[in-house]
C-alpha cells in the first residue's frame, strides 16, 4: 500500500516536472536517451541556487576554502592513480533472453523452482543447440511457463520449431541468477568499467584514449599543489569544485537519481596527519560525544575534523529546506569501507523511491558521500607522477626536537606502520616499501609528509531531485468564486526557489496599473529572480507560481494608485505562498523584507 503510494507520488512529481520545465528528457524529440536529462526554465534557476548556495557555504564565507575550476578531460595518468582505470567498475548481468542488462547487485533475491534445460531440437529440420539455459518459475505459476520461455531462448538461438532437451528441475532460493522480470537466467557476473571513454587529437589510438571525468576530485589531487603555492594557505584548508561528471551507469534509474551524466559539489579537506597533530600539541583532541564539535581547533585529528564536516553537511541540506528527519546519518561498515578509507558517512535523503525496513519506514538513498580518506590520494599522485606531494610544516619541524625520546619513537613508529601499510596495500614489493616507509617516517622528524584529507563530496542533481520530492504538496484552496479545490504547490525554501517573487497587475487592461507594476518588477530585478504576469484571473495567477514553486506575490491593484485614499497609495498585496496569507506592505519596503527572507 505504502509502496503503491510513494510510485504514484514520483508519477506526480516526474509529471510536474515536464508540465512546469523543471526536467526534460535529453534529446526527448529523438526518443530521448537513457540516463541524460535536461533542466528546463524553473529546473535551472534551481540548479544554479543550489549550487550557489554550496558555493557561498563552502567558498565565500570560510577562510579556510579555496576554489578550482578544472578541465572534464585530464591525463589519463590520472585514472590510473586514482584507482578507476583497475577498479571503478560494477558487476553487471544480462539476461540471456531480452539481453536487459542489470547491475549484479541490485537484483532482488528470489525463491522458486528452476527448470534447466541442456538444448533443443529444431522440429523441421533437426538442427540443435547446446546451449544449456534455465528459468525460474515462482511457486504457484505453472510449469509450462518455464517451457514457453525456453522455447522463445531457443528460437532466438535459431531454432523455429524448439523441441526443448534435458529438462529437470531444483528448488531455488533467495537467488539472483535469475531476471526478475521473466524468470530467465542471467549471464554470470562480470566487471564493468564505468568510465566513458574519448579519443583526444584526431588518431583513434590506445595512445591517445582519454576519459571523460568520473568524479571532480582527481583535479583537485593532481592541483594540490599548484593551489597551495598560489592561495597563501596553510594546512588545515580545503580545495572545493563543482562541475560535470560521467559515469556509463549500467542501469540509470528512477528519473535523475542515477544519471550517465550529472554534476558534482567536492570538497578536498586537507589536514596534518594525527602523528604531526600530536607532535606539535602533545596530543589529539577526541570526539566528546555526538553531534557538531564546534568551532575547529588546531589540536583536532581526522576523527574531529571528519566529525564536523558530517555536522557541517547536515547543517546545509536543513538550510536549504530538508527537514532534519527526511536526512538520514549512515555510517559504513568496516566492510563496506574502502581500504584506504578510516570511516565513511554517507548523508541519505528518504526519496518517495528509496528502500523500505521491515516496518515499512523508508531507509533513504545517497545524497553526499563523506570519506575520511587518510593520505592515499595524495600519495597515489605522487608515486604515479614522480611529484613531490609531501608539504613542509614549520610548526612539526620546530616542536619535534622538543618531544620526549620515548614520544619521538611512538609517533615515528605509528607514521612508519601506516605508510608501510598504504605501500604494501599497492604493490609495491616488500624491501622498496619498508625503505620508503622508513624514509617517510625520517620526513616526518623534519616537518614533512603528505596531508591526509576529509572528502565531503556530493551530487547537484541528486540534491535538486531531494529538494522537489521534498517541495511537492497538495493542499486545499480557494479558486475565484471561494470554492475550495486542490492546489499543488512547491514548498521550497525561499534560498533555492526558482523564481524568488512573483509580480501581478490586477488587471492587464488598465495602463496605471500595469505600468505601477512594471516599476514594481524594475525595483525587485537587480535583487532576486522575478516573474512578472499579467494573463488570467488573479487566482490562476497564484496557482501557476504555486507549482513553479515561487514564495511570494505581489499584486499590484487600485488601492496602491491610491484610489481608496492616500494611505493606502503605494502599498501592494504581499501574498505568501504556504500559509496564502495576505498583507499590505509599502512599495519601498519591499526590497528589505524579501531580500531577508530569500538570501
Ligand atoms: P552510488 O553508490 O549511488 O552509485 P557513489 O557512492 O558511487 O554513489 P560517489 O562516487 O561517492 O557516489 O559520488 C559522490 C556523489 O555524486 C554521490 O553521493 C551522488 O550524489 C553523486 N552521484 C554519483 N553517481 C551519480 C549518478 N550516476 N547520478 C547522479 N549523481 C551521482
Amino acid at each position: 500500500m505504502a509502496e503503491a503510494k510513494t510510485s504514484e507520488l514520483m508519477e506526480k512529481i516526474v509529471s510536474l516536472c515536464k508540465r512546469r520545465g523543471f526536467i526534460f528528457q535529453s534529446s526527448e524529440i529523438y526518443g530521448g536517451l537513457n540516463g541524460f536529462w535536461d533542466y528546463g526554465p524553473l529546473g535551472a534557476e534551481l540548479k544554479r541556487n543550489i549550487k550557489d548556495c554550496w558555493w557561498r557555504t563552502m567558498t565565500r564565507l570560510r577562510d579556510d576554502v579555496v576554489g578550482l575550476e578544472a578541465t572534464i578531460i585530464m591525463h589519463p595518468r590520472v585514472w590510473e592513480a586514482s584507482g578507476h582505470t583497475s577498479t571503478f567498475s560494477d558487476l553487471m548481468v544480462d539476461c540471456l533472453l531480452t539481453k536487459k542488462r542489470f547491475r549484479a547487485d541490485q537484483i532482488e533475491p528470489q525463491t522458486g523452482t528452476a527448470y534447466f534445460y541442456t538444448g533443443a531440437k529444431d522440429k523441421t529440420n533437426g538442427t540443435a543447440c547446446e546451449n544449456a539455459f534455465a528459468v525460474l518459475v515462482a511457486k504457484g505459476k505453472h510449469p509450462d511457463y518455464a517451457r514457453k520461455v525456453a522455447r522463445q531462448f531457443y528460437q532466438l538461438c535459431g531454432l523455429a520449431e524448439p523441441d526443448l532437451r534435458g529438462e529437470r528441475t531444483e528448488d531455488a532460493t533467495q537467488t539472483t541468477r535469475y531476471n526478475p522480470e521473466n524468470g530467465a537466467l542471467l549471464t554470470e557476473p562480470r566487471p564493468f568499467n564505468l568510465m566513458l571513454k574519448t579519443y583526444v587529437g584526431p588518431v583513434e589510438s590506445a595512445d591517445n584514449l582519454s576519459y571523460l571525468r568520473p568524479e571532480t576530485a582527481q583535479a583537485i589531487f593532481a592541483q594540490f599543489k599548484n593551489v597551495l603555492e598560489t592561495s597563501r594557505q596553510k594546512l588545515p584548508f580545503g580545495v572545493a569544485q563543482m562541475g560535470k561528471a560521467f559515469r556509463n551507469e549500467i542501469n540509470p534509474r528512477n528519473f535523475t537519481f542515477r544519471s550517465r551524466e550529472f554534476e558534482q559539489m567536492e570538497l578536498e579537506f586537507f589536514i596534518r596527519p594525527d602523528e604531526a597533530v600530536a607532535a606539535i600539541f602533545g596530543s589529539v583532541a577526541q570526539p566528546s560525544g555526538p553531534g557538531h564539535p564546534g568551532e575547529p581547533q588546531p589540536n583536532w585529528g581526522w576523527q574531529l575534523w571528519h566529525q564536523y564536516w558530517v555536522e557541517e553537511r547536515i547543517a546545509f541540506y536543513e538550510s536549504i529546506g530538508l527537514p532534519r528527519a527526511s536526512l538520514v546519518e549512515y555510517w559504513q561498515k568496516p566492510e563496506e569501507l574502502a581500504h584506504y578509507a578510516r570511516a565513511t558517512v554517507d548523508i541519505l535523503y528518504k526519496f518517495p523511491f528509496s528502500k523500505r525496513d521491515e516496518k515499512g519506514e523508508l531507509l533513504g538513498e545517497e545524497l553526499e558521500g563523506i570519506a575520511a580518506r587518510s593520505d592515499f590520494d595524495l600519495s597515489q599522485h605522487q608515486r604515479f607522477s614522480g611529484k613531490q606531494m609531501a608539504v613542509f610544516d614549520e610548526e612539526l619541524k620546530a616542536a619535534w626536537p622538543k618531544l620526549q625520546p620515548a614520544n619521538q619513537t611512538a609517533l615515528r613508529d605509528a607514521y612508519f606502520q601506516a605508510r608501510h601499510r598504504y605501500l604494501l596495500k599497492l604493490g609495491e614489493p616488500a624491501e622498496k616499501a619498508e625503505k620508503q616507509a622508513r624514509d617517510d617516517a625520517e620526513a616526518l622528524t623534519k616537518g614533512y609528509y603528505v596531508p591526509h584529507v576529509i572528502e565531503p563530496s556530493a551530487g547537484v542533481d541528486r540534491l535538486a531531485l531531494a529538494l522537489i520530492c521534498n517541495a511537492y504538496a497538495e493542499d486545499q484552496a480557494p479558486d475565484d468564486k471561494g470554492n475550495l479545490e486542490t492546489r499543488v504547490v512547491m514548498k521550497f525554501h525561499p534560498r533555492i526557489a526558482p523564481i524568488k517573487v512573483a509580480v501581478f497587475p490586477l488587471l492587464k487592461n488598465k495602463p496605471e496599473l500595469v505600468k505601477k507594476a512594471k516599476q514594481v518588477r524594475d525595483l525587485l530585478r537587480p535583487h532576486m529572480s522575478v516573474f512578472y504576469d499579467e494573463a488570467g484571473a488573479i487566482g490562476r495567477r497564484y496557482r501557476r507560481q504555486d507549482e513553479a514553486g515561487t514564495p511570494f506575490g505581489v499584486t499590484i491593484d487600485f488601492d496602491t494608485l491610491g484610489e481608496k485614499g492616500p494611505e493606502l497609495k503605494d502599498t501592494v498585496t504581499l501574498r505568501e505562498r504556504d500559509s496564502m496569507k495576505q498583507e499590505r506592505v509599502r512599495i519601498d519596503e519591499l526590497v528589505p523584507r524579501l531580500v531577508d527572507r530569500t538570501r
